[in-house]
């Protein structure tokens, strides 16, 4: 299987503070991994490398064959991102916002109302976003995130705030994805919730990557204080 994500030896600071050090892991087509840890592990960090947001100090960043910080960066609109805290124009519909985004991205503006469909959102279409609850703005969020079929989809905190009816139907949608052969990334604080759904569990401490594996495995290792990196 070839990686669509590989993180090597990735070094990232913010002046003092040393946000990554020394992280390398691949993430597979058709598997949703999670990227675990409390406030200030370097989720975020890691999905704005991934991006192409910033750069790493050290070390490299590939994403579909490619650098995602290049300006010509070709994998660009294969990427989707759900943010952490989403913010929508209150003033536009659902529908609205989905074009919009949809023109952003170069992607077909008609797949917009069948993704609304698809996140439950197909009666608010044409409500505007201000009238959302947060549950709904998070399926907004994933429908723009899903605009244009990316192959790589990251998704940092989606589920924070959702219902347990609506985390089933976000997992539901990207289970779906995923069969389709999508990389799905979420990062998140809970273990918990992601258990029996991602094939890989990265977790992050104080900007280390201390374990790499399957839930399994990494339960069969809890406890040890040494730092784990398993092979899939
Ligand atoms: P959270 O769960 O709170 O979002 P996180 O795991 O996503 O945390 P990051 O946001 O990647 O963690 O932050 C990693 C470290 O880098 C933290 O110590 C954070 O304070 C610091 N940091 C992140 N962004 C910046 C920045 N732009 N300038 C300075 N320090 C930053």
């Amino acid at each position: 299987m070839t990686a669509t994500v590989a993180i090597e030896h990735v070094e990232k600071r913010y002046r003092a503070v040393r946000a990554l050090h020394d992280v390398s892991f691949t993430l597979e087509p058709g598997r949703l991994s999670a990227l675990v840890g409390h406030n200030g592990a370097g989720k975020t960090t890691l999905i704005k490398l991934m991006l192409g947001l910033i750069r790493p100090d050290k070390g490299s960043i590939c994403v579909l064959g490619e650098n995602p910080a290049a300006g010509e960066f070709a994998g660009r609109r294969s990427l989707g991102f759900l943010p952490e805290n989403v913010a929508f124009n209150a003033a536009l519909t659902g529908r609205e916002t989905l074009a919009f985004y949809a023109r952003l991205k170069g992607s077909d503006a008609k797949q917009g109302a069948a993704l609304l469909e698809r996140v439950g959102l197909g009666e608010a279409s044409r409500r505007l976003v201000g009238t959302y609850s947060k549950g709904m703005r998070q399926r907004l969020g994933l429908a723009q995130a899903l605009l244009g079929r990316p192959r790589v989809l990251l998704l940092d905190e989606p589920t924070t705030g959702l219902d347990p009816a609506l985390r089933l139907t976000f997992y539901e949608i990207l289970d779906e994805l995923r069969r389709d052969g999508a990389t799905v990334l979420i990062s998140s604080h809970a273990l918990d919730e992601l258990e029996g759904r991602a094939e890989q569990v990265l977790i992050m401490n104080r900007g280390i990557l201390v374990a790499d594996g399957t839930l399994a495995e990494l339960r069969a290792l809890a406890g040890l204080p040494i730092r784990i990196t398993l092979k899939l």
